[in-house]
């Protein structure tokens, strides 16, 4: 049994750079919150989406090569998140220092939003009571939107962790549309 796990890690290790599958990272599902929640006193307009780590678990933003200088690269406006270091910069220094994916992702769905013309600006994210699956809450103006920045906020990640261009003004436009 021990062996079969330890095989089942490895087939799941990319081979080429040491880094896990980006087919383990998945988004189990997306719903919304509306009205009172437990999340957030003021907001009561949000994203819910559990998000499965996998073996990127193991792997947080410094481990991760190149991570934080492409997230830098391609969303140098990020630098207004301020996070829990409540500074400018706060956010990439948390990036530069380690961080999970859940995390990330959650930053990235706000500032898609931000970039389309929607500053919503909260978010929390928790594990769940299960190793490497993470609740990522975030608030929303436009609903489709933020489901879509959800969905988007992922997709960057992994473009970030295969060192391609994640094109994010395409993904501005295509959010836009939901206006
Ligand atoms: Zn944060």
């Amino acid at each position: 049994m021990k062996y079969l796990k330890s095989y089942q890690l490895f087939e799941s290790i990319n081979k080429n750079n040491g880094l896990p599958n980006l087919s383990e990272l998945k988004i189990i599902k997306i719903d919304t919150i509306e009205g009172k929640n437990k999340w957030s006193r003021s907001k009561d307009k949000l994203i819910h989406m559990i998000l499965d780590l996998g073996e990127w678990e193991n792997f947080p933003s410094d481990k991760i090569p190149n991570f934080y200088d492409n997230i830098k690269k391609y969303l140098p406006s990020m630098s207004k998140h301020r996070c829990s270091e409540g500074r400018k910069n706060g956010f990439f220094y948390r990036v530069k220092r380690g961080t999970w994916l859940g995390h990330i992702a959650e930053h990235i769905a706000l500032e898609l939003q931000t970039l389309s013309g929607y500053d919503t600006g909260f978010g929390r994210t928790r594990q769940t009571r299960k190793s490497g699956e993470y609740n990522v809450v975030f608030n929303y103006e436009i609903k489709k939107m933020g489901i879509e920045s959800a969905k988007e906020s992922i997709s960057v990640i992994k473009d970030l962790i295969e060192d391609r261009d994640p094109k994010i003004k395409e993904i501005i436009k295509k959010l836009k549309r939901y206006e």
